[in-house]
């Protein structure tokens, strides 16, 4: 069991107002600071029972009627004692509470040292740790759903078990090393690949699997791009349904670009309505400009927004110029007018941007021919007509069916992505030493440097330095 000694307090719900703030208190003198700081109204009660009654200073002056509880370790959130005092929300009960603790002998806790302790307790992992901040972190409910898998141990259990075809394999190695014969080794070799296949296939698929992990947790982003008046705030507004960018009839308002996000079937998705692409003398809306074709560069998809009520101009040639065909949606707007373009028209004007490239992958197009039959829409933005349609073909344009909600396990943290792909390829060596019939000991070098690096993912063989940089990211409090 860990201990450091300290008995660390901090404020674990969000600053500002609301109805209830909860300050959290770990380690060995809980009992005694809550003993200080909280007079119950009725007597003692319980482990784990929540006791009403009042939080009060040092000098014993009243701070807030609060509810408090405390837990006995080692079967809390940290594994120490722990307890926790519910105040009213706010800005002043929960910091007067907390400055009563440190008073009473507490430190100030550091952001995420509660799931820090946890982790050194062994009440979590390093991986479950993690999914611990996607979940409060998560913008969408497939990214919550993603990190609630995490947290109880799917990825985990699956290292794991992982680690341990690898730790057979090293004994093993580590036997017959011992006693070295030609055919032993041979036959050792052969046995070792057979093992390590699978293992390297599993892994392989895990870090393919961080592509949608990245789209799972932070959405996609999507550029709205056309020339000025073609109706992309309105557009913007229309898929956000509510009135947030400024919508006006002079060309070139859009001088930033705005970012707005909505959830598509549970996958976050980030609009970004750019300024006018043309080229400008104004050295305000150069800047938009610049800062779209940035937007474009960074982003996933970008819908090209044409006005279907008039004929394409040059400007409209310009700035597809600058589009990725695999990745654009083409977008007739005002088709609640009488129109002048219509899918065939935009199709021949657009040549490179429309037809067959779409969806990016390529698969999807061939196999589902239909579908994919034509990347441009009519909408109306006024009217939101055809709104719905772009919705569904941004979402499986992006994913393409990559993200199954529900299936699966994905990879959403960079730090475990890279201790994958270490291992990945560590395991690739380790495989092509056993089929060049390499000597026992450098494949075994190979073997245990995988499953550290596998180790890494749940911390059992992580540094200081990796786990410090895991809590980093976490909030006061958690
Ligand atoms: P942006 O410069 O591309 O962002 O264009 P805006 O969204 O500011 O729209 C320019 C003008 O076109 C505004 O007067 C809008 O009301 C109008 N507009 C936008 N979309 C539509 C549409 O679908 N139908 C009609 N009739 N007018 C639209």
């Amino acid at each position: 069991m860990y201990a450091s000694g300290d008995t660390i307090a901090a404020i674990s719900t969000a600053y500002g107002e609301g109805a209830i703030a909860i300050v959290r208190v770990s380690g060995p003198e809980a009992a005694s600071v809550l003993a200080k700081v909280f007079r119950p109204k009725h007597g003692t009660g319980p482990d784990r029972a929540l006791r009403y009654g009042y939080a009060v200073s040092a000098d014993g002056t009243p701070i807030d009627e609060v509810l408090a509880v405390f837990m006995k370790g080692p079967a809390t959130y940290t594994g120490e004692d722990l307890c926790e005092i519910q105040c009213h929300g706010g800005t002043q009960s929960a910091r007067r509470i907390l400055a009563a603790c440190h008073d009473a002998g507490c430190r100030y806790a550091e952001p995420g040292e509660f799931t820090k302790l946890a982790f050194l307790n062994g009440r979590l992992d390093l991986a479950e740790a993690e999914s611990v901040i996607d979940l409060i972190e998560a913008g969408s409910s497939r990214a919550h759903e993603e990190a609630l898998r995490k947290l109880s141990g799917s990825l985990s259990g699956e290292i794991r078990a992982l680690r341990e075809v690898l730790a057979d394999e090293l004994v093993l190695l580590a036997v017959n090393m011992d006693y070295p014969d030609e055919d032993i080794e041979i036959a050792t070799l052969e046995r070792l690949r057979e093992a390590l296949l699978p293992v390297r296939d599993r892994v392989e698929r895990l870090v393919r699997s961080a592509d949608e992990g990245r789209i799972v947790r932070d959405g996609i982003s999507c550029a709205i791009v056309g020339r000025p008046n073609v109706g992309k705030s309105s557009l913007l507004n229309a898929f956000l349904r509510e009135d947030r960018a400024i919508v006006t009839d002079i060309p070139g308002t859009t001088r930033d670009t705005i970012e707005e996000a909505v959830s598509v079937d549970g996958i976050l998705v980030r609009f970004t309505d750019t300024a006018g692409m043309r080229e400008t003398a104004d050295p305000i809306e150069r800047i938009g400009v610049e800062r779209s074709r940035g937007a474009l560069a960074l982003s996933d998809l970008a819908l090209f927004v044409l006005d279907a009520s008039s004929p394409v101009t040059e400007e409209d040639r310009e700035l597809a110029a600058l589009l990725d065909p695999r990745k654009t949606l083409i977008l007739l707007n005002k088709c609640d007018r009488e129109t002048v373009l219509d899918e065939e028209t935009a199709r021949e004007a657009f040549p490179a941007l429309s037809g067959g490239a779409f969806p990016a992958e390529g698969e999807g197009a061939e196999q589902d021919g239909k579908r994919w039959n034509s990347n441009v829409f009519r909408v109306s933005a006024k009217t939101g007509g055809g709104i719905d349609a772009v919705r569904k073909a941004i979402t499986e344009a992006v994913l393409g069916g990559r993200v199954s909600p529900g299936e699966g396990l994905v990879i959403t943290s960079l730090r475990q992505k890279e201790s994958l792909e270490r291992a990945l390829s560590l395991l690739s060596d380790a495989i092509g030493g056993t089929e060049a019939g390499e000597a026992l000991d450098v494949v075994e070098t190979d073997v245990r440097a995988a499953w550290e690096a596998l180790g890494e993912i749940v911390g059992e063989t992580a540094s200081e330095d990796i786990v410090d940089r895991v809590f980093e990211r976490f909030c006061l409090g958690k």
